[in-house]
């Protein structure tokens, strides 16, 4: 195995500058099994263990390595151990209740993806503010956003749909396809190239499993056998990071499946940045946008510059993501009370 074709880049080549002098070797998490972590190098895949070090140091979950990580390992076949890990470029992660402390705790799900497919249906089940809330689950993650509108074959005139996403976010690429039927998929093969991690995301039955096994084909690769080096013996061991046949890399696991809405209010800002910069031109600092004089949202309103359904959905994003935080924060109190 090669570096590149796993991913490595400039940006881990130099924040592994101080492993490379302490002889260190660097590797990429592949999965997670119960009692040891699974890499590839470029001398191949492993099996390899945690530093007493690394372990010890951590401060929550998120400092330990998940699939997508890469880490410096030191060792032989026999015996590798994780000493470090790499900054991560990007990273999905949700706020998970935590037993020990009252404040949630960050759980990272997978990292250094470039590319995610945002998949939607467009049948019965289309709907365009999930869409928004996914982009907002990506840009909070630092990866790119791909719409992908799958099922074209069940819409009369795809093309309605497609306009309307396009609209709402002209700068996200868009393709419309039949995961089913394999159309429109040539496309998307300029996001599966060699060095780049994709993944994707979607709600439950809008085609995921069914487009993944058009990228990754039949041979899943997802389980296999591990040479376990140094006895002889084969283990089985699952893999989460998958090499795509045509070049480039897919990550995917359960936590990915089932990302939803967990982002936080800056996001909101984020994928609305035009109404967010309006806002900061109003009046008042804590304007509400409904009655205050010199509103500059209301203005932008009045004279059609801002579209009335964006900012609906601007409204209802941030009502959302405040619901969510006091849910957390409930959740925090529940666990104070015993
Ligand atoms: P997931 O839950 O997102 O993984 O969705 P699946 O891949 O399991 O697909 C859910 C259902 O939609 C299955 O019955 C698929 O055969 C079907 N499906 C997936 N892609 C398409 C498509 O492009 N067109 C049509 N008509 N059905 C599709
Ligand atoms: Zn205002």
């Amino acid at each position: 195995m090669n570096l590149d074709e796993l991913g490595w880049d400039n940006f881990f080549e130099e924040h592994f500058s101080s492993f490379h002098k302490k002889g260190l070797m660097p590797g990429r998490i592949v999965s997670e099994e119960k009692t040891f972590f699974l890499l590839y190098s470029e001398s191949g895949e492993y099996k390899a263990k945690l530093s007493g070090r690394l372990r010890f140091n951590a401060k929550s979950r998120s400092d330990l390595p998940v699939v997508g990580d890469w880490v410096a390992v030191s060792g032989d076949s026999g015996k590798m151990v994780i000493r470090g890990i790499l900054p991560r470029k990007s990273k999905f992660s949700r706020k998970v209740a935590s037993n020990l402390e009252l404040v949630t705790e960050e759980q990272v799900i997978s990292t250094n993806i470039d590319t995610v497919f945002i998949v939607s249906g467009m049948d019965a089940d289309f709907n365009i503010n999930r869409i928004m809330r996914y982009l907002t689950i990506v840009a909070e993650s630092g990866a790119c956003p791909v719409i992908i509108l799958n099922k074209k074959d069940l819409c009369a005139h795809p093309e309605y749909l497609r306009d309307e996403v396009r609209k709402k976010v002209p700068d996200v690429p868009l393709h419309t396809i039949s995961a089913l039927k394999k159309e429109g998929l040539e496309p998307l093969n300029q996001y599966l190239v060699r060095g780049k991690t994709v993944t994707l995301i979607g709600s439950s039955g809008v085609g995921k499993s069914t487009l993944v096994n058009r990228i990754i084909g039949k041979e899943r690769q997802a389980v296999g056998e591990v040479r376990e080096d140094g006895k002889g013996r084969h283990i089985t061991a699952k893999r989460e990071l998958i090499f795509i046949p045509g070049g480039g890399l897919f990550i995917d696991n359960p936590g990915m499946r089932s990302v939803s809405l967990w982002g936080e209010k800056e996001s909101a800002d984020e994928t609305f940045e035009d109404i967010a910069e309006l806002s900061r031109q109003c009046k008042f600092k804590d304007c509400t946008h409904r009655t205050e004089p010199g509103c500059a949202i209301k203005k932008a309103l009045d004279e059609g510059t801002l579209d009335e359904e964006r900012f609906k959905n601007f409204l209802k994003l941030k009502r959302e993501l405040a619901v969510l935080s006091v849910k957390r924060s409930q959740r925090a109190r529940m666990r104070v009370g015993g």
